[in-house]
């Protein structure tokens, strides 16, 4: 990213980071009067609608949003190379209630620096960006949903962030598609990073690792939930959740991310 955007993201950030505090509110105001607003992905100097406040990404980026492969599987999205095997081999051993997983597009440039810019430089609007675009071009599994769950972060992500960047999605997904947002999940204890495990080790890794908050139970028994998060890779992360939304007996479960990796393996913790 180049040094001037990189600059602006973090002036911004200073204003972001403390939504409603008049001080940093006017941090923001004062950031966007010396440097008018740029794309979060490409960094270039904002288009008319996102000066208008449209969002943070210019029509470019927007339009530019890496396509899924195709074909791929229905169910979980991965690519069906030969076309030989009766059954896609990735979602063979997820359980019943795992409707499907879906994401608007590849974990690639623009997406790929979108997510960085909600993740690690503060840019919490790209959030916002990424859930109204998803609700957009939601799949009819997820509009015909009955309430939206985001995957809580760790901790100590929560602290270094101010926000969990998967709640900031659900939230502008939910708006979008008029749906109530649910944070039922919590997470139960700090696992390592993801990083450089292999899809295997990162199941055992993430496996109990979420619970579902005892007052939420009666909200989840029987709904359609969709379970937001920023990027699917392994899968690894939808099915403990999943797991921990089993307790409460949810009628389906469809997991929506804005990316997903393809062959999913790789991956931004
Ligand atoms: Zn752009
Ligand atoms: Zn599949």
């Amino acid at each position: 990213m180049r040094p001037l955007s990189s600059l602006q993201s973090g002036l911004r950030s200073v204003g972001h980071r403390a939504a409603g505090n008049r001080t940093s509110g006017l941090l923001a105001g004062l950031a966007d009067f010396l440097l008018p607003p740029a794309c979060a992905a490409c960094g270039s100097p904002a288009t008319e609608e996102v000066r208008a406040g449209a969002g943070p990404v210019c029509q470019n980026c927007r339009l530019g949003l890496p396509p899924l492969p195709h074909p791929a599987c229905d169910r979980c999205g991965a690519p069906l190379g030969t076309g030989e095997a009766p059954s896609c081999l990735e979602c063979a051993d997820w359980p019943d209630e795992v409707a499907g997983a879906h994401a608007l597009c590849l974990l690639e440039s623009p997406a790929r620096e979108l997510v960085h810019a909600l993740k690690y430089q503060g840019w919490r609007g790209v959030g916002g960006f990424m859930g109204a675009e998803m609700a957009r071009r939601a799949p009819k599994s997820v509009v015909s949903a009955d309430c939206v769950v985001p995957v809580p972060t760790s901790r100590r992500n929560l602290r270094r962030r101010g926000y969990n960047q998967a709640a900031v999605i659900a939230d502008a997904l939910a708006a979008g598609l008029n749906l109530p947002l649910v944070p039922c999940l919590e997470r139960r204890r700090q696992e390592g990073t993801q990083t450089a495990l292999n899809p295997v080790q990162r199941r055992a890794n993430v496996s109990g690792a979420f619970l579902l908050t005892g007052r939420f139970r009666d909200v989840v028994a029987g709904s359609r939930v969709v379970l937001v998060d920023d990027v699917i890779t392994t899968g690894a992360t939808v099915l403990a959740a999943v797991e921990a939304l089993g307790a409460g007996a949810p009628g389906a479960v469809v997991a929506y991310a804005f990316a997903r990796t393809v062959p999913l393996s790789t991956d931004i913790n």
